[in-house]
């Protein structure tokens, strides 16, 4: 399987290279260059297989001949066995027709989990064959930290950088970070928002000299493993509820829209889904540009769901890509226009393209903190407030068929937002049981200021440091 970039002027590469490069040299994303696909019968079989089972099926489309089918059917079987529930991401009723899907029994309880334990299993398992340590910088808006840091601390052959806005995440968030005792893991409090974290990554990945000088690698969802293997629980949820047969509709709580991205390529790869609904916050770039067909740039605001606290959602340009005919040019004159703008209209046909399967909803504050408490009165169900977001997104769905079940992703659970919960439902949540207990346990971390150069000098101090 090759990978092409979305702006069409990077050479293709295979599986690992994609991985290992994250932001390909033109500035564009790495997609498959087409797409694999299983037939109905093939999807049918999925139906009571073991999570591990099935993502070893789907992210082994993407993987090709780049890792041996029992090497990949391995690692799939460790990631997925430190989660803490025997069904991985089990799915759970909450009304006629609508389900929760819950992603967040990892062991940094945020659905980051999935996709990072097999991540940090599969550059361990590459690196070591190349006899090569790898510097991962990693930005994030709360969750990707956390379980980066969980998926890659004392591992050998790579030393995580995790970037994280200085006030923007909650302590639990934060402790999964800041807790680890590591030498190859280095936390760092920026001094400003999600998106420039992200910017800062985005300008290291573009600087070549210093890209080589400390062999630099990414794990935010511009990373394709990171898609390939959240595409794996669409599939899952989707056959529980008798799908292929059957047509579901996921509501995705959407921030940097990876997750929502990989619902798309499940579809892709020949998953019948009747709608994606990508749910924002207040920070609704996204929902504006499925309504209005126009991607625009806002200020971001805090609000009470932080991992979604993003105005510019990478994965976007994956979706534009597809929906302009795969057409690089176009689709890096675009974002490069963006990335000074701040502004995209969409193409008319493009936008038409993409309502076909999306659309977007954008959940206010107040609706958030309601629908916690009423999930909590009608269900008995404690959800944390991205997965509010995306039940108050729901409650206002309308699907053509109104039989179509409807599947809502649980991203977190909610003892990673007490307090956020406590407000709104008047309980405090109670952590999992095999959470180890980080609220005494002393934090490590460097603040630095929103700056490119000051990050990358750290960085090279860090990974010179180690060797
Ligand atoms: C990361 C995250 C999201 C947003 O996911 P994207 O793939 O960035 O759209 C939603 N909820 C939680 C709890 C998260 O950690």
């Amino acid at each position: 399987m090759r990978y092409v970039s979305t702006r069409g002027e990077s050479p293709s590469i295979g599986f690992l290279d994609a991985v290992l490069a994250g932001l390909a040299p033109d500035g564009g994303l790495y997609v498959p260059e087409r797409w694999p696909t299983f037939t109905p019968e093939e999807i049918a079989a999925f139906a009571g297989q073991p999570y591990a089972k099935v993502a070893a099926a789907v992210v082994g489309k993407f993987v090709g001949d780049d890792v041996p089918a029992e090497d990949l059917a391995l690692m799939c079987e460790e990631a997925y066995s430190t989660f803490a529930h025997a069904a991985v991401v089990p799915l759970k009723q909450l009304a006629p027709g609508r389900h929760l899907l819950e992603l967040f029994h990892g062991p940094t309880l945020a659905f980051k989990d999935v996709a990072m334990q097999l991540l940090g299993r599969l550059y361990d398992y590459v690196l070591s064959r190349q006899s090569r340590t790898m510097t991962i910088i990693c930005a994030t808006s709360g969750d990707t930290g956390g379980a980066a840091v969980e998926a890659f601390r004392g591992r050998a052959h790579a030393r995580i950088v995790a970037l994280f806005p200085e006030g923007r995440i909650s302590e639990v968030q934060r402790r999964f970070m800041t807790t680890a005792t590591d030498k190859n893991v280095a936390c760092v409090s920026i001094q400003g928002s999600f998106d420039d974290c992200q910017a800062i990554v985005k300008q290291a990945f573009q600087d070549d000299q210093f890209r080589h000088a400390v062999d630099l690698s990414g794990v935010n969802s511009i990373n394709w493993a990171r898609i390939a293997a959240q595409s794996v629980y669409f599939f899952t949820a989707a056959v529980a509820l008798c799908a292929p047969a059957r047509k579901v509709a996921f509501v995705v709580p959407t921030g940097n829209f990876g997750d929502a991205y990989a619902a798309y390529v499940a579809t892709r790869m020949g998953l019948p889904v009747a709608r994606i609904v990508a749910a924002t916050n207040s920070n609704d770039i996204l929902a504006r540009a499925f309504e209005d067909g126009r991607y625009a740039r806002g200020a971001v605001s805090a609000t009470q769901s932080p991992a979604m606290d993003i105005q510019v959602a990478s994965n976007f340009e994956r979706l534009y890509f597809e929906a302009v005919g795969r057409d690089g040019v176009e689709t890096g004159r675009a974002f490069r226009a963006f990335a000074s703008t701040g502004l995209l209209d969409i193409p008319p046909s493009a936008h038409a393209k993409m309502r076909e399967l999306f659309q977007g909803a954008s959940v206010s504050e107040a609706d958030t903190t309601k629908t916690i408490l009423s999930t909590l009165n009608e269900t008995g169900e404690v959800i944390d407030p991205h997965t509010a977001v995306g039940v108050a997104a729901a409650n206002v769905l309308r699907l053509a068929d109104p039989a179509t079940p409807v599947v809502v992703l649980s991203t977190a659970h909610p003892a990673k937002f007490p307090e956020a919960v406590a407000a709104a439902a008047g309980v405090v949540p109670t952590t999992p049981r095999a959470t180890p207990d980080l609220s005494k346990k002393p934090e490590k971390f460097d603040r630095l200021p929103a700056d490119a150069e000051t990050v990358k000098a750290f960085v090279r101090v860090f990974a010179g440091g180690q060797g």
